[in-house]
């Protein structure tokens, strides 16, 4: 449970719970659609975390790489989509047809005074790939040397928390929070390629009440709209 203090509380979006067991009403943050917020994020790596690992534990053959790029002076939506492009380019290449089945990866960008250093880190289902092999065509789409490393998943879980991890702490962006945000706008976090795409649905989680425990939740925001509902048809049978 992500524990909101009453700064964080008034700054961040949050809506009301309700709970049909107990009667009590609390409060729980909500989306506020920034992706350098910390709040978010914590809630988005529980999220995730729970959404792929079932999946990734039941594969075999699962080898993790990381492709950068030099780093950049700026920032922009296009660094992003560019950085998408070349991945994409590089899985339609036959060789790696041949060689990956499926996968997931993530973007992350961090920020040490150096500029922007921009990288994938991705998991994927299939057979050996060679370092030598990886840094060449990925140097040669990207028209410049870049620095690769592929290595095999021995633990899925630590695979994965380690591709989330930028996710359990603050960005580290020195500061620069507008151009990260801006750049990341509705970017998903994760994305899934090849026989992976659309495979992975979330488990249902049922939310439980921080109080007694019960799964009988509602947002007030439904409760609203019931009785908006309610009242309309209670007008309808005397008119
Ligand atoms: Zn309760
Ligand atoms: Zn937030």
């Amino acid at each position: 449970m992500i524990k909101l203090n009453n700064k964080s509380l008034y700054e961040h979006p949050s809506m009301w719970l309700h709970c049909l067991s107990c009667g009590l009403d609390y409060q729980v943050p909500g989306n506020c659609g920034r992706r350098s917020c910390f709040i978010c994020r914590q809630i988005q790596f529980k999220r995730l975390f729970r959404k792929y690992i079932v999946f990734l534990m039941s594969r075999p053959e699962l080898r993790m790489i990381t492709l950068t790029q030099p780093n950049k002076g700026e920032l922009y939506r296009e660094t992003i989509t560019d950085l998408r492009h070349n991945f994409s380019k590089l899985l339609k290449r036959k060789f790696y047809v041949e060689k990956i089945s499926g996968g997931l990866y993530v973007i992350e960008t961090t920020n040490k005074g150096q500029g922007w250093h921009v990288h994938i880190h991705s998991i994927y289902e299939g057979k050996y790939i060679s370092i030598r092999r990886l840094v060449n065509d990925w140097s040669l789409i990207n028209n410049v040397h870049c620095v690769c490393d592929i290595r095999t998943v021995d633990n899925t879980q630590s695979a994965l928390s380690y591709i989330l991890k930028d996710l359990v702490k603050t960005p580290q962006i020195g500061g620069h929070i507008e151009d990260y945000d801006f750049a990341f706008r509705g970017v998903r976090f994760i994305s899934c390629f090849g026989s992976w795409y659309n495979k992975i649905k979330p488990e249902p989680v049922k939310s439980k009440c921080k109080f007694c425990g019960s799964d009988s939740l509602m947002s007030w925001f439904e409760i609203r709209k019931e009785l908006t509902i309610m009242e309309k048809s209670d007008r309808g049978t005397f008119t």
